[in-house]
């Protein structure tokens, strides 16, 4: 699965000419192979989704934030039911970002986990590590706290409608990706903390995701890694023909697995 996260980036115009390009550039055995998921920013989502109802064609709608109430006082702010009443089936959740900028907590996190199950929408839970606790090689205890926090008090029914991208920090918007290996290891981290609290059968159905600095250049090799099932891409996603091209190294190693 390759989500594409616009951050704050395209105005609504802009956005309906990525997804024109990016609808041109992908053909039906992307689809087949891989979920393809774009994140636009809250003002283009109502213009996306108008093509897509249009086009029809499986490219999955996503959001990159919601609040954990339905409605109320909360200026500013949008909820989970506006979200999938404007057709969005998938919602970052806990973006480093979020977390390092807006002060979102573990209890934020799982307090919006649960709005965007209620909605019937997945979750694309990020956990990661900065560069100082990689240093001190923290990096699997902080990855492994930030999913068994999210998933306190949950039901492991839910593992086919969770998706968890490991996004490490020092990784994120800074052209130095994770080694392979340096992805698997995380993403197996991810998945083993998910088996401690929902058993390994259900941490098998969670689909994983590598984040940070994925770029055509690198995308076959991160994808390769057995414990990653996709990747949740920041700026290379902004442009419709380099997102195309890592939807298209996934579909290799779709074919390969
Ligand atoms: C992200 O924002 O989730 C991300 C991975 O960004 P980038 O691909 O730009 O590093």
């Amino acid at each position: 699965m390759v989500s594409g996260n616009w951050k704050m980036h395209h105005d609504h115009l802009e956005a309906i000419a990525t997804v024109q390009r990016l609808l041109y550039r992908l053909e039906p055995k992307d689809y087949e192979a891989t979920e393809v998921g774009i994140h636009p920013p809250f003002t283009a989502i109502r213009s996306v989704q108008v093509l897509l109802d249009q086009d029809g064609p499986p490219l999955r709608l996503g959001a990159q934030n919601c609040h954990w109430e339905p409605k109320g006082a909360f200026t500013g702010e949008v909820s989970a039911p506006m979200l999938a009443k404007l057709g969005v089936s998938y919602v970052i959740v806990g973006h480093s970002e979020r977390r390092l900028l807006f002060g979102e907590t573990d209890e934020i996190v799982r307090a919006k986990l649960g709005a965007v199950w209620r909605e019937g929408m997945t979750p694309i839970l990020c956990v990661g590590e900065t560069e100082g606790e990689r240093d001190k090689g923290l990096t699997r205890e902080k990855v492994t706290s930030q999913v068994r926090a999210a998933l306190e008090g949950t039901n492991a029914g839910l593992a086919s409608r969770l998706v968890i991208a490991y996004e490490p920090i020092w990784a994120i918007g800074t052209g130095r990706a994770a080694t392979p290996d340096d992805a698997q290891d995380g993403a197996a981290t991810v998945r083993a903390a998910v088996a401690s609290v929902w058993g390994s059968e259900a941490a098998a159905k969670v689909r994983v995701q590598y984040g940070g600095s994925v770029s055509p250049k690198n995308a076959l090799e991160l994808l390769a890694a057995p414990d990653v099932d996709g990747a949740l891409v920041g700026g290379a996603s902004l442009d419709a023909d380099s997102f195309a091209e890592i939807v298209s190294a996934a579909r290799t190693v779709a074919g390969i697995r």
